[in-house]
């Protein structure tokens, strides 16, 4: 699934296909965290800690599995007692804190996607192949864009929406998860999410919203 159905799936649908259809924590911030999706900090400031921390973990869960392979391929306890200590820290620091008592409980001061923005490890792999290899993309008419911001607002992830649309640019940002929320608040109709699949979804948001 990592290596093969996931690279498949998102080159059709993004990573909303997991993000926003499959993983757990993202139906959690699209139910209880959606009151405080305008909380998600848009600055570059941000976007940039989001790039180091996000491939960070990554890193750390991908050196994690290999010393775990590694374990397995060898029944050696010396690698056993490396990868100890890797997977009781990754347990403690990113599955409890982060993802439980941060990536919930801030809400209501980080926005609803704190976890999916800074922590993901699935969401930073998704991303990767979202960015480089993937149909979907948000389009814009930037020429009807009058500037008010509510795409920005409304964006779960941090991005700021509304400078892509100003300049005419599609939207092919690795942390968009697909909400299709920008697109259901811009009284211009200025962003359309590609695909038929993407505009009942975006429909499916308008009438919620
Ligand atoms: S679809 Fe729009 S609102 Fe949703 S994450 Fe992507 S850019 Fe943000
Ligand atoms: S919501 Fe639409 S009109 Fe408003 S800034 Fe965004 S793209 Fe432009």
């Amino acid at each position: 699934m990592f290596f093969i159905g996931t690279p498949i799936l998102t080159y059709f649908f993004g990573k909303r296909w997991y993000c926003s259809w499959v993983c757990g924590c993202g139906g959690l911030a699209e139910t209880a965290g959606d009151p405080f999706r305008h909380l998600s900090d848009k600055s570059l400031k941000s976007w940039k800690i989001e790039r180091w921390m996000i491939h960070s973990v990554l890193v750390f869960v991908v050196l994690m599995t290999a010393l775990l392979w590694a374990n397995v391929a060898t029944g050696r306890a010396i690698l056993q007692g490396i990868s100890e200590p890797f997977y009781k820290t990754y347990a403690f620091l990113i599955g409890s804190v982060f993802s439980g008592v941060v990536g919930v409980g801030f809400y209501p001061i980080m926005g609803s996607r704190v976890w999916c923005r800074f922590g993901c490890p699935m969401a930073a792999w998704l991303g990767i192949w979202q960015k480089k290899k993937s149909k979907f993309r948000i389009t814009t008419n930037g020429s009807q864009c009058i500037s008010c911001g509510n795409c920005s607002t409304f964006c779960e992830m941090g991005i700021d929406v509304r400078a892509y649309a100003q300049k005419g640019q599609d939207i092919v940002r690795a942390s968009c998860v697909g909400c299709g929320v920008c697109s259901a608040v811009c009284p211009r109709g200025v962003l359309r999410l590609e695909g038929a699949v993407a505009d009942i979804d975006t429909r499916a948001k308008v009438s919620n919203f």
